[in-house]
């Protein structure tokens, strides 16, 4: 139980490799998954045959249907589970199967699936990953074992944004507080902020402008927040530094400047329009 995007789903994969891991013997030590054998790779990569995910994805594929019309958890797709459940392990030590969202049963599929909570065969984990507990069905609960899991804790999350984002730390920082602990929140804000500068950048290096478009684009970048629009190209000239870094040195220098400029409260829109002029020089040269 807990929000979405700290981790559950993760968990749950990591005790699917745990269980199945032929280099690490769970039951004879307490060192988990070794990550590296067969068995560990393959559920990491999603293809282990003991490994099942019963969720939208896998209603979607069995129903031949959009991942986006998936509501709820279907019996048809229970009863697909309830079968898997009685076959035979087919190379692993233990079935795993991971259910998500488990609150998006209705009580006649959640009957259905507690006859198999209550007399699981022998090497079976049945998981059920929820937001909330008050939206299982109490008959679902008292059969399992309930874990919770907390937010994250911002320093953790600023600093995860900052490896894998290129995040400045006062914009990791920040989101880190917006997002309530989940990185599933915060992914998506960053995205938002990404697609945003990433539009920027790209129209000023790769269409023509007249001097009143580049205004117009300044003026309305300056309206929705110059850092953070400075922010967010800064990010994308960092991901570009990295393939291509004649190129995107210069305009890093340039949007640094600018970043400095914004914070010693120079006037913002003349800081975007010096920025946008250099920058489209730059790719125009
Ligand atoms: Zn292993």
């Amino acid at each position: 139980m807990g929000q979405g995007g700290v981790g559950k789903r993760l968990v749950a994969v990591e005790l699917a490799k745990i269980l199945n891991c032929t280099t690490n013997d769970f039951t004879k030590t307490d060192i988990g998954a070794c990550g590296r054998c067969v068995s560990c790779e393959k559920v990491a990569k999603n293809i282990h045959p003991d490994l099942h995910f019963i969720d939208f994805a896998k209603q979607a594929e069995l129903e031949d249907e959009d991942l986006e019309k998936q509501k709820i958890l279907k019996i048809e797709t229970i009863r697909y589970m309830q079968k898997e459940v009685a076959t035979k392990i087919r190379e692993g030590k233990w079935k795993v199967f991971i259910i998500e969202p488990a609150e998006k049963m209705n009580l006649t599929v959640a009957n259905s699936l507690l006859k198999t909570l209550e007399e699981p065969p022998e090497n079976t984990v049945i998981i059920l990953i929820a937001k909330h507990k008050e939206t299982i069905p109490k008959t679902i609960v008292s059969r399992s074992q309930t874990l919770f899991f907390q937010p994250l804790g911002q320093n953790e999350m600023s600093t995860w944004l900052m490896l894998n984002h290129s995040l400045v730390p006062v914009k990791a920082q920040e989101i880190a507080e917006l997002s309530e602990g989940s990185l599933e929140n915060a992914v998506k804000l960053v995205n938002e902020e990404e697609s945003e500068g990433l539009s920027t950048w790209r129209k000023l290096k790769t269409q023509k402008f007249y001097i009143s478009d580049l205004l117009e684009l300044s003026k309305n970048a300056a309206r929705r927040g110059a850092l953070k629009c400075v922010d967010s190209m800064i990010a994308e000239a960092k991901k570009e530094f990295r393939i291509y870094p004649q190129g995107a040195a210069l305009a890093l220098d340039f949007l640094n400047a600018s970043r400095a400029k914004l914070l010693q409260n120079v006037n913002a829109q003349t800081v975007l329009d010096n920025l946008f002029f250099d920058l489209y020089d730059l790719s125009n040269k």
